[in-house]
């Protein structure tokens, strides 16, 4: 390897990423692409493959702005493709397992078409068993580059399309924030935020800490800047991004200044609807909650991680808070939002799970009542403390587990939708639904999907829909139109 070389084979060390030290997080601002790099794209198409969470279909977005400063422009398919990345989840097994399958897969197209660049990036580049497994297995991989440094895509770009070697650069640092990068939002309507990055929780299951770098605030005023600008623009809706939104501001030096401040100034700017994901129970403060009751375009809906209803399990997965501070929580946001609509996240089957441990989780889920769930079987990541914890459940008990806690939540979905049975709810009109172009389809500001028969030039607009067959995922319903509402309202 020559020195040239050397330069861009910077394998990730996972030990590296885990450190937290006190260093200044530095904010970048994006550099314009140099002018020899503008072009490197003309007549060149690309094609993003995005997996797993939002923060990772907002990236696709950012790498998306930085290939079209390139020239480059998008594809329909993968035949027509000639870059194709693969932006990985990290999360689970089994997003891991499917995107070796798919550059298992994409080996035939590369030695049909060898000038096809072909790219992996997101959190899996972040993991060194991972980018050891596609030196040794998978050469037809050209570039490799990690969640940290998207900015210098266009130089390891420039790289791989002119050297023969994989171009390996994953920086394992804890992280700076990187302002002004272009991006290609994929939805004209609803837009994804970025406030925060990385995470310093270290739940025992988790890879995000090691794989997305220490907890980093966006400055309120560069934050504000972009929404103000998505409201000029049109949009209805925005999602503000964080792994645990709720620890914003923490690591600001200059100011006293939180997520509940950030809600309360966000709450003045003109977009119809703002919501926020991922919270964090351990960080939900009071002040939050005051904020979040004062409504307006802040929705009533939160999305609260629980992972389990156990005091011991939640101990070895370090949430950091108790069944009974949890409920707290609850009760409080409950009180000042009587309507609110929770969601949560459940673990089931974690390292030596008992079945009465996991009967708390089912009695908590009982007491809540959370409009929705994502449910999963605990799955180990390698490299975390969970990982290497005795495990003596076995798999088909926690099938069993997760079939019975999936039946109690449809039970509860059933029973809350059933609720909006003759109401009448504001929609924001998203598209045709997917089963039949006549039936449009939308989202209720809690987040529920609502069919209806109506017009098309509603698309993209608010509608008002009366519930009249709620389901267990979905509303469906009929459109109410403006003179009839006003009957309706009186
Ligand atoms: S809060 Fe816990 S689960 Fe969420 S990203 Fe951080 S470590 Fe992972």
């Amino acid at each position: 390897m020559n020195e040239e070389m050397r330069r861009y084979f910077t394998p990730p060390d996972l030990k590296a990423a885990k450190k937290r030290g006190k260093e200044k997080i530095s904010v970048l601002e994006f550099d314009p692409i140099p002018d020899e790099m503008k072009e490197i794209g003309n007549g060149r198409k690309y094609l993003i493959k995005t997996y797993g969470c939002q923060m990772n279909v907002h990236d696709s977005e950012t790498i998306a702005g930085i290939l079209e400063q390139m020239g480059y422009g998008p594809a329909e398919s993968e035949e027509e493709s000639d870059l194709i990345l693969i932006n990985t989840c990290a999360i689970r097994e089994n997003a891991e397992d499917k995107v070796f399958g798919e550059i298992g897969r994409l080996k035939t197209l590369k030695t049909e078409k060898p000038e096809l660049v072909l790219g992996m990036c997101g959190c899996m580049s972040q993991e060194e068993s991972v980018v050891n497994r596609i030196l040794q297995k998978h050469q037809h991989v050209d570039l490799i580059f990690g969640t940290h440094n998207i900015h210098r895509l266009p130089h390891l770009l420039k790289e791989a399309l002119m050297s023969k070697e994989m171009v390996v650069e994953v920086w394992s640092k804890e992280g700076d924030i990187v302002e002004n990068l272009p991006k290609v939002r994929e939805d004209g309507l609803k837009a994804w935020v970025n406030i925060m990055y990385g995470c310093d929780k270290f739940c025992t299951y988790c890879i995000v800490p090691y794989t997305r770098g220490k907890e980093r605030s966006r400055r309120p005023e560069d934050v504000l800047n972009e929404v103000r600008q998505l409201a000029r623009k049109g949009y209805r809706e925005v999602t503000l991004l964080g792994q645990n939104v709720n620890a914003y501001g923490k690591d600001f030096t200059d100011r006293n200044y939180r997520f509940g401040d950030l809600m309360d100034d966000i709450r003045k700017i003109g977009i119809p609807r703002v919501r926020f994901t991922t919270s964090h129970p351990r960080d939900f403060d009071d002040h939050l909650i005051e904020v979040l009751a004062k409504r307006g375009n802040l929705v009533e809906h939160i999305h609260l991680p629980a992972q389990s209803g156990n005091n011991e399990i939640l101990k070895i997965m370090a949430r950091k808070y108790t069944r009974e501070r949890f409920l707290e929580l609850v009760d409080k946001i409950k009180k000042a939002i009587p309507d609110v609509v929770l969601t949560t996240d459940i673990i089931v089957g974690y390292p030596g799970e008992t079945e009465e441990q996991f009967e708390d989780t089912l009695s908590l889920m009982r007491e809540v009542e959370f409009d929705s769930a994502f449910t999963f079987i605990y799955s180990p990541r390698e490299g975390t403390p969970a990982a290497r914890m005795k495990d003596d459940v076995p798999h088909e008990v926690k099938k069993e587990r997760l079939h019975r806690l999936n039946r109690l939540q449809d039970e509860i979905s059933r029973k809350k939708n059933e609720a909006l049975r003759g109401q009448v709810v504001e929609v924001l009109v998203e598209g045709e639904s997917k089963k039949d172009p006549d039936i449009l389809s939308g989202r209720t500001r809690t987040n529920k999907v609502v069919n209806f028969r109506g017009p098309k030039h509603l698309i993209g607009e608010f509608a008002h829909v009366r519930i009249t067959e709620p389901r267990t995922w979905t509303l469906n319903g009929e459109w109410v139109e403006e003179a009839d509402l006003r009957q309706v309202g009186g």
